[in-house]
């Protein structure tokens, strides 16, 4: 990785050096998205059958998985996997359930009742990535937290043939509605439905440019009301490592972002130029074993090691960037972390790598990329629910807000709206209480 001196930087290099892979904004693929939206609202399944033949080159005539096919993928799993996924299920079940809603019932003055309530939303759709690496984790992270809430409707969608190991823990998480289909078509088909897909509330799931765009637009379309969870998608990394670090974890950790897809980005910071060249070092090293090993490379080039004077500087340097994933290896990380204003994902001191995070240590691995770490949350169980407040007044209650309401509608020229509290008074009164 290039080593750069951010001292050393004008205010303009410094802000290059924290752009993200050019690959990340590349137009030509935002127009194909739009064309795709366009055909499944316009020809529904027949184009999905189409783009699963075009996009990952496999010819199906049904979408759905029907339960034999679900049963006879679950038969084919490892008892190896099947054990994984049990731990990983435990601990992401006990860190999402205590997560539940509390809600707020209080009095803001005698007679006047506010709620904070939260009910689950009813019909979600799951995108779990496929294209370059079956993401069996991240049907956890999404179908787990979606049961807990208890949305009704839970649809997953991931591109064909859909590896066994998904359709396992996608059936050991509760969900039965499988389809085959990727991209962003699976992104279009969500939000519109076809004749054999329902349209969802809300969209979940990170994935690769063509998706997160597709959620992007789709969110954004006239036509329907769908939300989505957040920008996820392409993966990164930022891992602030002092000299006392091992130079071989580092290297590691920066790989297994990398490894993710060519337009991931990973970045070092440490106030140790030593330890800059040691993980440079390493990271050929252990580039070389990899299986993924071209894809990581590609990644690798749009990655930097950033040489800061202090741990004060680099907590500056990392929130500027806002990484999805902020590793500290330091002597003192949660002395670091004090200092931290945007990551999506913290992993703290030489023995909590970020594959932890990813797999099974029980937090979400859904997070924010391209710098919304800094305002947008990471996947968490309210996401799944909407939240909606709930007042009632008493007469007294009316009686004592009155006054201060209609002053205020009167001053925004809104008679109608004093008229509302007006005429409840006078009859209040004049009458008394109507029931
Ligand atoms: P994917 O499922 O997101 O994308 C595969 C689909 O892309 C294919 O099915 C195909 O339909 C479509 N596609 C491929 N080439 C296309 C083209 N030229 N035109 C139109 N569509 C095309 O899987 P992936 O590609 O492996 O990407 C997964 C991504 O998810 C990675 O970038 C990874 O970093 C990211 N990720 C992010 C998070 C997060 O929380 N932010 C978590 C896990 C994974």
């Amino acid at each position: 990785m290039q080593i750069l001196n951010w001292g050393a930087l004008t205010p303009q290099k410094q802000q290059q050096t924290l752009t993200r892979s050019p690959l990340i904004g590349d137009l030509s693929a935002l127009q194909s998205v739009r064309d795709i939206i366009e055909e499944i609202c316009n020809q529904g399944d027949a184009a999905l059958l189409r783009f699963n033949k075009r996009f990952d080159g496999v010819e199906l005539t049904e979408l759905a998985l029907t339960a034999e096919q679900i049963t006879a993928a679950c038969n084919r799993v490892s008892l190896d996997v099947k054990q994984a996924v049990a731990q990983a299920v435990s601990n992401i079940e006990s860190f999402h359930r205590a997560q539940v809603f509390q809600g707020v019932d209080i009095e803001t003055q005698a007679g006047i009742r506010c709620e904070l309530r939260s009910e689950p939303i009813e019909r979600v759709g799951l995108y779990i990535p496929g294209g370059t690496a079956p993401l069996i984790s991240t049907v956890m992270m999404l179908a787990l937290p979606a049961k807990i809430a208890g949305c009704e409707k839970r649809i997953l969608m991931s591109p064909p043939p859909i590896n066994d190991a998904i359709i396992y823990a996608a059936n050991v998480c509760g969900i039965t509605d499988i389809f085959q289909v990727g991209g962003a078509q699976a992104i279009a088909a969500l939000a519109f439905g076809t004749e054999s897909i329902p349209n969802v509330d809300k969209i979940f799931g990170p994935g690769n440019r063509y998706v997160t765009e597709a959620k992007r637009l789709v969110s954004q379309d006239s036509r329907i009301s769908v939300s989505i969870d957040m920008p996820a998608g392409p993966s990164e990394v930022l891992v602030i490592a002092d000299k006392a670090a091992n130079p071989r974890f580092v290297a590691a950790d920066l790989l297994s972002q990398a490894e993710h897809g060519v337009d991931s980005q990973v970045m070092l910071v440490t106030d140790s130029q030593l330890l800059a060249e040691q993980v440079n070092l390493a990271l050929m090293e252990q580039l070389a074993q990899l299986s993924r090993k071209d894809i990581a490379a590609k990644a690798l080039e749009c990655s930097r090691s950033i040489i800061v004077s202090d741990m004060k500087q680099a907590a500056i340097v990392s929130n500027r960037y806002g990484p999805e994933h902020l590793i500290i290896q330091t002597a003192k990380p949660r002395e670091v972390l004090k200092q931290i204003r945007g990551a999506g994902s913290v992993f703290l001191g030489a023995y909590t790598p970020e594959s932890v995070g990813d797999y099974a240590s029980g937090t979400n691995h859904v997070l924010p990329t391209y710098g919304y770490s800094r305002s947008v949350s990471s996947l968490s169980l309210a996401d799944f629910s909407r939240r909606f407040t709930v007042q009632e007044l008493s007469p007294q209650g009316l009686q004592t807000l009155g006054k201060t309401v209609m002053v205020l509608a009167e001053n925004e020229l809104l008679d109608a709206h004093k008229n509302a509290i007006a005429l409840r008074l006078d009859y209040l009164a004049t009458e008394g209480r109507c029931y």
